[in-house]
């Protein structure tokens, strides 16, 4: 029987995944960093100034228009309510 080369992919093992993804701070920084590559950029105005962080992690505002955003923010992941 053939080897099913799907399932048999090499990829990420658990505790790779684990020490890679295993905090919700790791994860805002993975998603920050695929989002914004470059640094930061209002996703209203197009300004790249920088953000304020209003709280801990999230909301995000801009520092040039004040819009307010966050990391996941029309993601799939916006509305979950998991960490
Ligand atoms: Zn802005």
């Amino acid at each position: 029987m053939a080897k099913n080369l799907i399932q048999f992919q090499k990829g990420l093992s658990f505790p790779d995944f684990l020490a890679q993804y295993g905090t919700e701070a790791q994860c805002g920084d993975a998603l920050f960093g695929w989002r914004w590559p470059a640094g930061f950029v209002c996703p209203e105005c197009g300004h790249a100034e920088g953000f304020t962080a209003l709280r801990t992690r999230e909301p995000m505002q801009c520092r040039h228009c004040r819009h307010q955003t966050s990391v996941s923010a029309g993601t799939i992941v916006a509305y979950t309510k998991l960490p």
